[in-house]
């Protein structure tokens, strides 16, 4: 049996995709990169802008097609089906459509519907989490993330993440430190924990900060992250075994938002810019040149000019490493979506292309001044361009930096003088000790 799958949407969609993948191969499927040879079609989903839901049903129309030629069962699974549900089933050439905790049950559905071509719609919710580290995962790579919730109990007024994940639900922190283990046995050199707001974590006996250090101890040599992390949550002792340990990396993804405190109340994100401010100071006191990166949403409704101006404003002030930027997408079920969506269409271009140029600007001047340092860099794989062959690195502050060498080295540590960057991209020489 072979399987086609293609993932939509945020870390915790990559990660689902995982786990479906290993449950697959334990069942004796391969994945092949071809949809017309497969025995099952997958498509893991988002919803978390209209513009990802739009592009996900272009793709589930055409991967439609493809399984009315072939025998194919088409399956729909992520934020979309769970949204959707039986709308989703409606599409032409869709199967199956289940939901992220419904997924144990793919396999039968599979079966049922090549046995009976009957469909399946599974969007129940389930509080615990079923899946557990497997004897395929993580065989194939040096970074594996480990998701240590899932859900969100945040009420940011614009986001669509609580409505198609539920609340938080943290998961046991044996279970997590099992992970990591096995993990780091396998060979991963660098652990991302993810959730949607990791520094909510709290499974009734540890929070983040004690997690994150447990997470440190058991992996070692290998690295360490985690995203994302949320301003109001952030607090001195996540600050503190940030910088109290060696593995764990210069990198916070710190979503800002908006740099109003008029559009961050209306957000109800629950904190200010004068608190933001606050939270990237005492990071970047603690753990010296620690990257920060953002998120940013424009034409929020309501959001005016000077609200937008605010924002650009700090953007500079900050001088993030990186950002995300998004025009505003009216989410249905969440309490924006009700708001008057009253800044033009061409006007939340006109300021998502005015933060985008600001942000290349910030981030090149940073990446600039990287360049003459050193940096620790694994290095992840080999990569060809025409006639030429590069390495592709990994630096402690989640950069990719481009090097010389040969692919001996790749699951190394090696130091790096940084040479040359070019927008957030950065490119150096081995240092040979
Ligand atoms: N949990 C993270 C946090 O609290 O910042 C973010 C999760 S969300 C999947 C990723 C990003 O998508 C958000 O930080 C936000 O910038 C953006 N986003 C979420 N809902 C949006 C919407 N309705 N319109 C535009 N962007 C949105
Ligand atoms: Fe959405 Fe806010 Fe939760 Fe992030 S913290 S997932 S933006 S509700």
């Amino acid at each position: 049996m072979k399987y086609y799958i293609e993932t939509y949407g945020c870390q915790m969609n990559v990660y689902d995709s995982e786990k479906l993948e290993e449950t697959l191969k334990e069942n004796s499927f391969s994945e092949t990169s071809n949809p017309g040879e497969a025995d099952l079609i997958l498509v893991n989903t988002c919803s978390v802008r209209q513009h990802a839901e739009d592009r996900a049903f272009a793709r589930i129309g055409e991967l439609g097609r493809v399984r009315q030629r072939t025998r194919a069962v088409l399956a729909v699974c992520g934020c979309m089906a769970q949204r959707l549900g039986p709308e989703m089933l409606k599409t032409r050439g869709v199967d199956i459509v289940v939901g992220p905790d419904a997924y144990p049950g793919l396999l039968t559905a599979f079966e049922k519907s090549r046995a009976t071509g009957t469909k399946t719609l599974d969007t129940t919710r389930d509080s615990g989490f079923r899946f557990r580290a497997s004897s395929q995962r993580a065989a194939h790579g040096l970074r594996a993330f480990v998701s240590i919730m899932k859900g969100c109990s945040n009420e940011c007024s614009f986001c669509i993440v609580p409505v198609v994940r539920g609340p938080a639900v943290s998961r046991p922190h044996q279970e997590v430190l099992e992970e990591v283990e096995t993990f780091v046995e396998r060979g991963v050199k660098d652990i991302t924990l993810i959730g949607q707001n990791v520094n909510a974590y709290d499974d009734g006996v540890v929070g983040f900060a004690q997690l994150f250090r447990m997470t440190a101890d058991t992996a070692r040599c290998s690295r360490v992250r985690f995203t994302t992390s949320h301003p109001k949550d952030m607090t001195d002792s996540v600050i503190g075994v940030m910088s109290a340990c060696k593995n764990i990396c210069e990198h916070l993804h710190l979503p800002l938002q908006s740099g109003s405190n008029r559009v961050l109340g209306r957000m109800r994100r629950g904190y200010t810019t004068e608190r933001y401010k606050n939270v990237v100071k005492a990071v970047r006191d603690a753990v010296p040149g620690i990257s920060v990166t953002t998120d940013i949403i424009v034409g929020f409704p309501g959001e005016t000019i000077e609200d937008f101006e605010s924002t650009c404003v700090l953007i500079e002030e900050l001088g993030f490493d990186s950002a995300f930027t998004f025009k505003f997408s009216p989410r249905p079920g969440t309490d924006a979506a009700s708001m008057a969506d009253d800044v033009p269409r061409a006007e939340k271009e006109r300021r998502l292309s005015e933060l985008i140029s600001i942000e290349r600007r910030v981030s090149s001047a940073k990446s600039a001044s990287l360049v003459g340092t050193v940096m620790e860099v694994l290095v992840e794989a080999e990569k060809e361009k025409g006639e030429e062959r590069f390495l592709l690195g990994r630096t402690r502050c989640n950069r990719t930096i481009r090097l010389n060498g040969s692919k001996e080295m790749i699951g190394r540590f090696v130091n790096v003088r940084v040479e040359s960057s070019k927008g957030i991209s950065l490119c150096g020489c081995i240092v040979r000790d």
